[in-house]
């Protein structure tokens, strides 16, 4: 593993947005609180940004429910609405630079992938939204009788939007897209550990000319401002992103007033290799499946099956490709890996590690701390690992990868999907039978053949058990921001 060493930012981002965005307006705390964020690399802090809490929600949902009930939005013309989010996007563009080292300050994900993939797999969301905003229709429907019998799709109202801290400014637009798109207004709650491009985004969406009140940003912690975001009586739903624990906590909450949710949870999506797969792509897919974004990726192939006669082939080849792997200052042009996003991950992911080894893993590569400054973990490669061992059935979230070896194909199927998760499972093989027919048999929401971590705005993505339920992106995704009106016209007396 090489250590680059850490460099000034090339575009060292202004800190221009840290207060609360309700109705428009910028304002502090209504209690006066901060809290500092802070940059994972150096562990020095940012910035203190606005602390949201119970009376903060209620503004902001007070504001998002006037923008929907009253307001422009859900009435203007669909083209329009679709218009604006447009602009949104240019005025994206226009920052692009500034918005991705933004994201890297605060994140610590490297520069070169917030300025080549987040930002703008974020923008292409926004874009492929926009284009859906005058494309929603009903259906007419020949029911028995003398009517005309029609459906309406309409926004859901007022929803309450929660992400985490691992795409920040890729999961807002996630939310935003469908739910601007279907006229919906937004009281949104970032990860306390990564504010600051969401807040930005706020102001470039101002800019764009979305009325004041559509979209609220109120950052804070997920106990007092996400909870009162959730128990809130004028929010009709909710779409959230993180930890089962979160979703579970957030679902029992919900259940008072009934509100719609929408989960996109963890995962331990199995990345199996058969032996005839093209080994050069499957080493690759195996290394970028698990150490993309430090590991901190929900649909992470955490989970390596590979088949026995291509077993020590293949990890010497992982092995090898993780020790290369450049790990440091996120803003140096050759970094691969930064830091995980804070000391709480970090410490959790070290347990892991220690854990591994304690249940007789073996630790082929990494296993410790880079550095002494800032969260940097090595890419760690556990072999020898079995289906019973902690660190092949909980979600560590880091860059640790367990192989598990396999012979039989009807026993593999059994044991990658043994999980109480499904979001993502990936097949390496040049057998087309063989590939559709793993595609069948894995529960996984997701199925990569030959590939890892493709997403695209318009393909559904969301898990199967304990991943999470409803789905995200393409047409799916606009469908959880939709209720379904059905509205009969009686035609008595018309012959
Ligand atoms: P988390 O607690 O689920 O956080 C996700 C979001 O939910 C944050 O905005 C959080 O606020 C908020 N939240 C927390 N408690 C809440 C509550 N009671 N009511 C409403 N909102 C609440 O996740 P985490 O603690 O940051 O990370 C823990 C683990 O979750 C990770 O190690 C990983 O395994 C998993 N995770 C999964 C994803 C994913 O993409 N599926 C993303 C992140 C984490 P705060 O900012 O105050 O935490
Ligand atoms: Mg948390």
């Amino acid at each position: 593993m090489a250590v680059v060493a850490a460099s000034k930012p090339p575009v060292r981002p202004q800190i221009r947005q840290t207060q609360l965005f309700i109705g428009g307006e910028w304002r502090p705390a209504h209690s006066g609180k901060t809290f500092a964020t802070i940059d994972p690399a150096t562990e020095e802090v940012i910035a203190q940004v606005a602390e949201g809490d119970t009376a903060d929600v209620d503004a902001a949902v007070q504001a998002a429910r006037e923008a929907f009930d009253t307001g422009p939005w859900s009435r203007m013309d669909a083209r329009h609405r679709g218009r604006l989010m447009r602009r949104l996007c240019d005025l994206i563009e226009a920052e692009i630079d500034e918005l991705a080292a933004l994201e890297s300050l605060d994140n610590g994900k490297p520069l070169s992938d917030s300025r080549r993939s987040d930002i703008p797999m974020a923008l292409d969301v926004l874009d492929y939204y926009a284009g859906w905003a005058d494309k929603i229709q009903g259906a007419t429907i020949p029911i028995n009788g003398n009517y005309f019998c029609s459906t309406r799709r309409e926004p859901v109202g007022v929803v309450g939007q929660i992400i985490p801290w691992n795409f920040p400014i890729l999961m807002a637009a996630w939310k935003w897209g469908p739910a601007l798109a279907a006229g919906c207004t937004i009281v949104m709650k970032p990860a306390e550990q990564t504010p600051l491009t969401c807040l930005r985004l706020a102001r470039l969406a101002q800019k764009a000319g979305i009325p004041d009140g559509v979209i609220n940003v109120v950052p804070g912690f997920g106990p007092t401002a996400g909870a009162a975001i959730v128990k809130h009586p004028g929010i009709d739903k909710i779409a959230f992103t993180g930890s089962g624990e979160t979703a579970q906590v957030i679902m029992r909450q919900a259940a008072d007033s009934l509100k719609r949710l929408t989960f996109e949870l963890g995962g331990k999506s199995p990345n199996i290799v058969f032996a005839d797969a093209n080994l050069d792509a499957a080493v690759l897919g195996a290394h970028v499946g698990i150490h993309l974004n430090q590991g901190q990726c929900c649909c992470a192939g955490s989970r390596l099956f590979v088949e026995d006669s291509i077993h020590d082939a293949m990890v010497d080849r992982v092995v090898a490709m993780s020790r290369s792997r450049t790990v440091g200052d996120p803003f140096a042009a050759a970094t691969q890996q930064g830091p995980q996003v804070d000391r709480a991950q970090f410490d959790k992911i070290m347990g892991y590690i220690e854990l591994g080894k304690r249940e007789g893993a073996t630790c082929a590569t990494g296993g410790g701390r880079v550095g002494d400054r800032g969260f940097f973990i090595e890419p760690t490669v556990f072999t020898n690992v079995s289906d019973e061992m902690t660190i092949a059935r909980e979600e560590i979230f880091g860059p640790v990868l367990s192989v598990l070896r396999f012979s039989d194909v009807n026993e593999l199927v059994q044991r990658a999907n043994a999980t109480k998760f499904g979001l993502a499972a990936a097949v390496w093989t040049q057998d087309v039978a063989r590939a559709h027919d793993m595609a069948r048999r894995l529960r996984a929401g997701t199925v990569w053949i030959n590939c890892y971590d493709v997403l695209d705005a318009a393909a559904p993505f969301g898990g199967f058990k304990q991943s999470g339920f409803g789905r995200e992106l393409g047409a799916a995704g606009l469908d959880a921001y939709l209720e379904t009106k059905t509205v009969t016209v009686s035609l008595a007396g018309c012959g």
